[in-house]
């Protein structure tokens, strides 16, 4: 059966390594982005991503397994202070991942903000005031 990672859209066949039994899923209601488990991944396939407020990014920011990269060592879930890294059956996990990752859920609801735009007069405001005598 074939799955795809929500977050690219690739087809898991493309996998290099043997395919894991478990996958860590992180159930990010309950992550405190400690980043504790980042340190313990072997992979390095634990990710920093915004915080659950669309307006305020960085605040609360909190961890995402890369799916296609997690080898499901199971060491995240064993060290995480707060549980809330659960090992999945492999077709379960990237299902699971879809309910659990609060970004995936946002990124179908939430427009991105534009980036604010320096105007003219804050510009002229930041020049020195010898330069303004010249
Ligand atoms: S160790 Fe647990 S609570 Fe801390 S960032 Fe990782 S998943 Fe979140
Ligand atoms: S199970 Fe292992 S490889 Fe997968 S995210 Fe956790 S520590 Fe990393």
């Amino acid at each position: 059966m074939a799955f795809k990672d929500p977050k690219y859209d690739k087809p898991i066949q493309l996998r290099k390594t043997r395919r894991p039994k478990q996958l860590a899923v992180i159930n990010q209601s309950g992550c405190t982005g400690c980043m504790v488990c980042i340190d313990f991944c072997p992979a390095d396939c634990i990710l920093v991503v915004p915080g659950p407020d669309p307006s305020a990014p960085t605040v609360h920011k909190l961890v995402e397994v890369d799916l296609p990269r997690c080898i499901g060592c199971t060491l995240c879930a064993k060290y995480c202070p707060w549980e809330t890294i659960s090992m999945l059956e492999f077709d379960d996990g990237y299902k699971k991942a879809e309910e659990w990752t609060i970004r995936t859920v946002l990124g179908e609801i939430i427009e991105p903000v534009p980036a604010a735009v320096p105007t003219a007069p804050r510009a002229a405001a930041r020049r020195p005031a010898h330069a303004e005598a010249e």
